[in-house]
């Protein structure tokens, strides 16, 4: 008989799946779940692990985590709203481990075991029209350790399987003729394998930076190569220098775009990565070139099927919040609260705010890089689902951080945050831990 709760598969265990599956099971006489997850643990890319290219199932090792990371964001306001850090006297840029044991303690904290399916691998979703023009959709999963594959229809589907997996690695003229070591950052874990080398760094976002300060405290030289209009005048290791992007490479010589020239030992590309969903049935389009996925409202919800959600797209955001936001509105669309303009309506919307972003300079690529425009998202959908949005303090403190991450690279982390109420925060200065 079919069930008169709405089915939901969620697929993905890190945060975002722990969050749509929380609010999920508070609402057991609406909903019935299940959250794939296809490792053994749940937590994501907080997983840290020392491998970097295939489990034992032969799968791409999915975490991107390297073994000192610390957050880059305060956990006083990373954390999920109803579910503070226990440990509230521990340092703001938290070790990955403590984020980890966090996720742990959530699940278990709002008992999300007995809706996980662990070792799990979704392998196929395929969309089915019903006779009332509804669509259902089939998910087949594969047991990794029996290797029993089942198939099970769902009324909806939330995809929350990360985006910092599969790397983009830009094509480097004469590239093969480099005879020493090259990864992405993907498969960075330990800075100590560089000691004394010559390494050059492409790409200065977040983990081009974080990676170039701690291979500069061994390596005897870190070009930090890219294409930013800006030098990055914020303090560095002595030993580091910013080149331009590299143009090409003849065999260990690296030929930057200004025409300079040196030698390299070792080469990190962290050049970003690329959004996949290759268990998606080929009836459902979905564009994922340029680092931006489409057609999706709202970086959520896909404009022809108001039951397939995407988490996780927007980058340069406070992700644990934001998934809480996300997943209320989730739930709201599917119990008929948020209701949503037409395909047609969606597209063109979609299509008129993306105009506008490109007259004003964002290339297509960085247009789920919210940046400023987070605060505007949160609050958008936040007012559709009926709860309530960021507080001031999170985005002053936010600011915050980024200013003191400007003034120094290295120095920033130092600083302790507290928030005192929903306007104000205190910060102190703190040793290196
Ligand atoms: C190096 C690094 C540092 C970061 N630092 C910060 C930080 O300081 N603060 C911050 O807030 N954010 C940070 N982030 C962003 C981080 O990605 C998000 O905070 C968040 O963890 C994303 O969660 P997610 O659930 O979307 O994806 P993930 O954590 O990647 O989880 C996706 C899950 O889906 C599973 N999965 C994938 N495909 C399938 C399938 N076919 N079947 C079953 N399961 C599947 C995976 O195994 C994984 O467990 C960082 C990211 C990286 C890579």
């Amino acid at each position: 008989m079919p069930s008169s709760k709405t089915r939901i598969a969620i697929v993905g265990g890190g945060v975002a799946g722990l969050v749509v599956a929380r609010h999920a099971v508070a609402k057991l006489d609406t909903y019935s779940l299940v959250l794939f997850e296809q490792t053994d643990q749940i937590g994501g890319t907080w997983v840290y692990t020392d491998e970097t290219d295939l489990d034992k199932h032969g799968l791409l090792i999915h975490s991107s985590m390297y073994k000192n990371l610390r957050t880059n964001i305060p956990k006083e306001i990373m954390a999920i709203p109803d579910f503070p850090f226990q440990d509230s006297n521990g340092p703001s840029f938290a070790r990955h481990s403590v984020i980890r044991e966090y996720l742990v303690a959530y699940a278990k904290h709002f008992n999300l075991h007995p809706y996980i399916k662990l070792n799990t691998l979704v392998k196929h979703i395929e969309p089915e029209s019903t006779r009332n023009g509804q669509t259902l959709w089939t998910v087949t999963y594969e047991s990794l350790e029996t290797k029993a594959e089942t198939t099970k229809t769902f009324d909806a589907i939330v995809l929350c399987n990360g985006h910092y997996t599969v790397g983009h690695v830009p094509h480097i003229p004469g590239i093969e003729s480099f005879r020493g070591r090259r990864i992405h950052s993907h498969q960075y874990r330990v800075p100590e394998i560089y000691a004394g080398k010559k390494v050059c760094i492409l790409g200065a976002s977040w983990s081009g930076i974080d990676i170039a300060l701690e291979v500069s405290q061994y390596a005897n030289k870190v070009y930090l190569s890219h294409n930013l209009p800006e030098q990055l005048d914020s303090k560095m290791s002595s030993n580091v220098e910013q080149r331009p992007g590299v143009e090409s490479v003849r065999g260990n010589v690296f030929i930057f775009r200004d025409g300079s020239t040196t030698e390299v030992d070792d080469f990190i590309f962290c050049t970003g990565y690329k959004f996949t969903y290759p268990f998606m049935s080929a009836k459902v389009e979905i564009r994922t070139d340029d680092d931006h996925v489409e057609p999706i409202y709202k970086h959520l919800v896909h404009m022809d099927y108001a039951n397939l959600f995407f988490m996780g797209l927007p980058a340069f955001v406070i992700p644990f919040p934001m998934f809480h936001i996300q997943a209320k509105y989730i739930l709201g669309i599917l119990e008929d609260r948020v209701k949503l303009p037409s395909p047609q309506q969606m597209r063109e919307e979609y299509e008129m705010e993306k105009k506008s972003l490109l007259a004003q300079g964002i290339p297509l690529r960085h247009i789920n890089k919210l940046k400023d425009r987070q605060w505007a998202y949160y609050d958008e959908i936040a007012a559709a689902a009926n709860i309530p949005s960021f507080a001031p303090v999170i985005k002053k403190i936010m600011d915050h951080v980024f200013h003191m991450r400007d003034l120094d690279f290295t120095t920033y982390k130092n600083y302790q945050y507290r928030i005192i109420d929903s306007e104000n925060f205190s910060t102190s200065y703190c040793k290196p831990c």
